[in-house]
């Protein structure tokens, strides 16, 4: 049994302002998030030890991109933000 049978899941974009570290250029970018959702019970057929998991789980996001492309000159870098899941 995965997070899929415990949450249902939905993508989001949020935006945020960044610096290029190449080029220095702020932007504004979408990043892409999943945000998972508890269902309202653990799936069918769930074990004792899936029923403990369902219990502890909470909803979280999970950032899908971990890099971006600058407008100014197109070279690629990572989210300097490390933290790419959020308890919510
Ligand atoms: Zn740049």
């Amino acid at each position: 049994m995965n997070e899929r049978d415990f949450f249902n899941e939905r993508q989001e974009a949020k935006r945020a302002t960044f610096s290029c570290p190449h080029c220095r250029t702020r932007a504004e970018y979408e990043v892409r998030w999943l945000r998972r959702t508890k269902k309202p019970a653990p799936p069918r057929g769930a074990s004792e030890l899936d029923r403990a998991r369902f219990a502890k789980s909470r909803d979280y996001m999970v950032r899908v991109d971990d890099v971006l492309m600058c407008v100014g000159c197109r070279k690629r870098f990572d989210i300097p933000n490390s933290q790419s899941v959020v308890f919510i």
